[in-house]
């Protein structure tokens, strides 16, 4: 079977990659539950807007990535408004950059909840749970940072790292299941987050828009383009089709070249 009627957990999907993950499936015919931390009208508003426009089921659940409970809930609640989770992407996260000595210990501690925490809660509910539907595909979106590092990204690098290593120990203990486990490692994607840094970052070098774009914020990407959020999702697609059957545990890259360095 295709993607098509499964059930889709994303999470972190009211903007960016997630949002664009959340779309690809719920076109490929998922029913898809959408994911943040904020319970707004538009929130809800997102999720009728994609099932109307797919002709599909979506709802929004608002849960705290950030908090152990909510996620295994999150999981939950998906199952009673939808079936059984079959596909769960776990895509929240949030960065923050400082040298270490001054790195505050709160953002460490939010960082390793939200981009590596949360994976491990929502996989530990999830799997029983794709188990009883027969079928499971898990897709960690890690980063380029989960295979190389940058300085002053310590709690990133450190989680995403550690985002790659769960998909492993997932990938393992499913490895006999029709259950899937991989990580997408993109490099850097022009989402909101990104944009947000440009206009800061053309101050800080004196540079003008294009410039800092080749020569700052893609300056470890060979390709000097971003990857597209359509990129990451379709990839996602991928992951769930019946060609990727056999592939568990491992990481795809998508960043230009970036990690051939
Ligand atoms: P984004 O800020 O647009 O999206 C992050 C999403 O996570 C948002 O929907 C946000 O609401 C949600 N989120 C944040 N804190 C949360 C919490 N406590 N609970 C629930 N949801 C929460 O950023 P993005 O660029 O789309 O990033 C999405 C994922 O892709 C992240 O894991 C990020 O590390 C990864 N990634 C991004 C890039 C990039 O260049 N943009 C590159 C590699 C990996």
């Amino acid at each position: 079977m295709s993607i098509d009627g499964r059930v889709a957990v994303v999470t972190g999907s009211n903007s960016g990659i997630g949002l664009g993950i959340a779309e690809a499936l719920a076109r490929a015919g998922a029913r898809v539950v959408l994911n943040s931390f904020t319970d707004r009208p538009e929130d809800h508003a997102l999720a009728e807007r994609i099932a109307r426009d797919h002709a599909t089921e979506a709802i929004y659940v608002a849960a705290d990535m950030s908090d152990a409970a909510a996620c295994r809930r999150l999981i939950d609640r998906a199952a009673e408004a939808l079936g059984e989770v079959e596909i769960l992407v776990n895509n929240a996260g949030i960065q923050h950059v400082a040298p270490i000595p001054e790195f505050p210990a709160e953002k460490w501690d939010a960082i390793i909840a939200i981009n590596l925490s949360s994976a491990f809660h929502t996989t530990a509910a999830a799997l029983p749970r794709m188990r009883a539907a027969g079928w499971g595909r898990i897709v960690n979106i890690a980063s380029a940072h989960g295979l190389t590092a940058s300085p002053f990204k310590s709690a990133y690098v450190a989680a995403k790292h550690g985002v790659v290593g769960l998909t492993k120990v997932t990938a393992l203990e499913t490895a006999e299941e029709p259950i899937t486990c991989n990580a997408i490692c993109p490099g850097y994607v022009l989402t909101p987050l990104v944009e947000a840094q440009i206009p800061d970052t053309m101050k800080q070098y004196g540079k003008d828009r294009e410039t800092v774009i080749r020569e700052v914020i893609l300056a470890r990407q060979p390709s000097r383009q971003f990857v597209t959020v359509e990129q990451v999702a379709e990839t996602v697609c991928f992951l769930c089709s019946p060609a990727a059957d056999q592939i568990t545990g491992t990481t795809i890259s998508i960043d230009g070249g970036w990690t051939a360095l």
